[in-house]
């Protein structure tokens, strides 16, 4: 969609600070960090939600899920061995949970208590 800011970081029209990709996945660090690591994990294909997501390519939200795993290993939130120190995922979906960005992506947020229940 050539109106969606994370379709024209895909493509590269919007400069990203890309931290992972594969063939259908893209990561890049978020513009407003929450934590000391912070990355946006999308697939390249535009789907507005999760939920939208999974209905139309199951297949492609577990390929974003193993990214965003692969980029906390990658970030050290989490060792071959074991979930320590640990990481969160985010799918914010829709006005209530303040998606700004209509197009589907993980927060994972990591490197710092991230406390629970979220504020
Ligand atoms: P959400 O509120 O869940 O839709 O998250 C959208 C996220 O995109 C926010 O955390 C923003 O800081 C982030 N964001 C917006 N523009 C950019 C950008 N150009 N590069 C990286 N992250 C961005
Ligand atoms: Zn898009």
């Amino acid at each position: 969609m050539s109106d969606c800011l994370f379709c024209r970081m895909v493509t590269g029209e919007i400069p990203a600070d890309v931290v992972h990709e594969t063939g259908r996945t893209f990561a890049f660090r978020d513009i407003n960090p929450q934590a000391p690591t912070h990355v946006l994990v999308i697939p390249k294909d535009h789907h507005a939600t999760a939920g939208l997501l999974v209905g139309a390519d199951p297949q492609l939200l577990g390929e974003v899920v193993a990214a965003a795993h692969a980029v906390a290993m990658q970030e050290g939130l989490v060792t071959a061995d074991g979930p320590e120190p640990g990481y969160r995922l985010v799918a914010n979906t829709g006005p209530a949970a303040g998606q700004t960005v209509h197009h589907v992506h993980l927060h994972v947020l990591g490197g710092r208590d991230l406390g629970w229940p979220p504020g």
